[in-house]
């Protein structure tokens, strides 16, 4: 379709118009705490939790498994054509305590080109359709850090795609844009994950001013405490002027956090956190561009930009015809 802009799923280009409510950042299947076997429990309950989430109105996901936690593109694959969710697949590395032992000894170039080939080619055809996430282990970057990020900048530039960073608990979000900014990254395509985790709200309108996406995606019944909190931030960042750099979703990432072992699973968001902002007199609109447009922007952007040079893109916009991005409300 001529001026479509599409997104790299794990089934193939699909046009950012189909993906629907878009998980921004999940993790299918993930190897966070090292565990012998990844997948242990993972087909069954992802499948049923990916079910979940379509039977409740969700269409895609942002798998943001990254080099170290344990990507499995051919799980990813199956599993996407077995419940019909699109998978968009991350690549890259995690953080330094993730990394293989020969990391400190590659260089940013030597990365880069390690990125590209990923992105350009995948694995057994299966191609990333984002960058990320790209963590920090502490409040700082290390050397190895900053070099994979400035690496993932450089792929970014170079394909087009979004980028998802992950900062814990801390504001080390600071120096990562500061570093994306300097290699000339367009910070509007990139993610800040787990605000919510660092919940002080004037820092997370320092991160949307700078045009990065807040990324709050912890959603879950896991400490109800902090999850009203969170509704909380929501509605206030929304009335702050900012619904149109608001992300959110689960981080799947743990076997607790599966539906059947008392977690979010996929559908949550769905099922009990649009309702609590419905409540809280979010206006539809407000919410369903939340959950549809904001992931688009992360992944293809607003504007027309040239084509990543492949037959199958990644990233594609043929024309001026750009994606449905206008603001609704509450935005700036
Ligand atoms: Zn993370």
């Amino acid at each position: 379709m001529a001026g479509q802009p599409y997104v790299q799923t794990v089934r193939g280009p699909v046009p950012a118009s189909e993906l629907g409510r878009v998980l921004p950042h999940e993790h299918v299947v993930c190897d966070l705490v090292k565990a012998e076997d990844p997948t242990l429990d993972a087909s069954e309950d992802a499948v049923a939790d990916l079910q979940a989430f379509r039977a409740a109105g969700g269409a895609s996901l942002i798998d943001c498994t990254s080099g170290g936690l344990g990507r499995n593109p051919g799980l990813l694959r199956a599993v996407s054509e077995q419940t019909g969710v699109h998978i968009v697949m991350g690549c890259g590395w995690y953080r330094e305590s993730f990394y293989a032992e020969d990391m400190n000894k590659v260089g940013v170039n030597e990365l880069t080109e390690r990125l590209l080939a990923d992105i350009a080619t995948g694995v057994h055809g299966i191609r990333p359709g984002v960058i990320g996430e790209i963590g920090a282990d502490h409040s700082w970057l290390s050397c190895a850090e900053e070099r994979v990020l400035r690496a993932c900048a450089r792929a970014q530039r170079e394909t087009g795609l979004g980028l998802v960073l992950h900062a814990v608990k801390c504001d080390v979000s600071r120096w990562q844009l500061d570093v994306l900014e300097e290699e000339g990254v367009d910070l509007r395509r990139v993610a800040v994950a787990h605000l919510d985790m660092y919940p002080y709200l004037d820092y997370h309108e320092q991160v949307a001013r700078r045009g990065a996406m807040v990324s709050y995606d912890r959603n879950g019944p896991r400490n109800p405490f902090q999850q009203r909190r969170r509704i909380r931030h929501i509605v206030e960042m929304v009335e702050r002027g900012w619904a149109s750099r608001l992300l959110l979703s689960h981080d799947v990432c743990l076997p607790g956090d599966r539906a059947r072992a008392g977690g979010p699973g996929f559908a949550y968001l769905l099922t009990h956190v649009v309702p609590d902002l419905r409540a809280a007199g979010v206006p539809d609109p407000v919410i369903d561009s939340i959950l549809t447009d904001n992931p688009v922007r992360l992944l293809v952007g607003e504007k027309e930009r040239s084509a990543w040079p492949s037959s199958s893109p990644a990233v594609m916009t043929a024309s001026a015809s750009s994606p449905s991005t206008a603001p609704r409300s509450a935005t700036r």
